[in-house]
């Protein structure tokens, strides 16, 4: 590779890619690709987990050695400099993004983008979700910063999260265990990751 941050020798990659399926782990990634503006330089290492095991497997090698990391979703929240980034970045996104609808309520992976899952809802006549149709993010970004519009924010139609630490541990948290505020919820303090929720919507018509 080109650039890193100076820790990553080829044993160390080798052990990342043992992590997930080939592939999934990409070198000196155009970080243009994944953000909404189409700006930024390239990620030393960029990987894309497909399921929780993954991303847990991922997180616990990477604790064993002081490499920065970053997670990102669709980049709609990102602006990435010329320089790009040195470390690790783990994109949730294609292949997280598993959704299963049952009467009025989504369950949903982190990586599924927000419109879709808010057109998903649409046609299933599900109402509460209008507002993220027009949210260029994933619901894992959602998650984490209460994203809203037109009144609507996701603290009123989530009721748990399933949120992942650096360590590769998960823990469900109810919405009020999120600690909801303005475009705040507690993972900006504990740096844990969404990785997956439940919303609660309500029967509508569809028009
Ligand atoms: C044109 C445009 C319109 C927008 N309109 C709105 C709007 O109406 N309402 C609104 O609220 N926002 C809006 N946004 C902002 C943005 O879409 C939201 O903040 C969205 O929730 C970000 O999600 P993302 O997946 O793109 O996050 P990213 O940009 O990928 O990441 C943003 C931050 O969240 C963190 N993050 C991302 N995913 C996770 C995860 N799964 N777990 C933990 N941390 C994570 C990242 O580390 C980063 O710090 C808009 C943005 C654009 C460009």
């Amino acid at each position: 590779m080109k650039k890193n941050s100076g820790l990553m020798t080829p044993e160390y990659l080798q052990g990342l890619r043992d992590c997930v399926p080939a592939g999934q782990v990409r070198l000196n990634e155009d970080m243009a690709l994944h953000t909404t503006f189409r700006l930024g330089g390239p990620a030393d290492v960029f990987v894309c987990p497909t399921s929780a095991d993954e991303l847990s497997a991922v997180l616990k090698y990477l604790a064993k050695q002081p490499i920065p990391l970053l997670i990102i979703g669709r980049g709609s929240n990102l602006i990435v400099r010329d320089g790009g980034i040195r470390g690790v970045v783990v994109k949730l996104g294609e292949g997280f993004d598993h959704v299963t609808i049952e009467g009025t309520y989504i369950t949903a992976e982190a990586g599924v983008a927000l419109a879709a899952l808010s057109w998903k809802a649409a046609e299933a006549s599900l109402a509460g979700f209008e507002f993220a149709a027009g949210i260029p993010g994933s619901l894992g970004g959602a998650l984490v910063m209460n994203a809203g519009a037109y009144g609507g924010e996701m603290c009123q139609v989530v009721d748990w999260v399933d949120c992942m630490d650096r360590g590769g541990n998960v823990r469900r948290r109810s919405n009020a265990e999120m600690e909801y505020a303005y475009r705040h919820s507690i993972l900006h303090d504990t740096d844990e990751i969404a990785i997956g929720a439940g919303l609660n919507l309500r029967a509508g018509v569809r028009e």
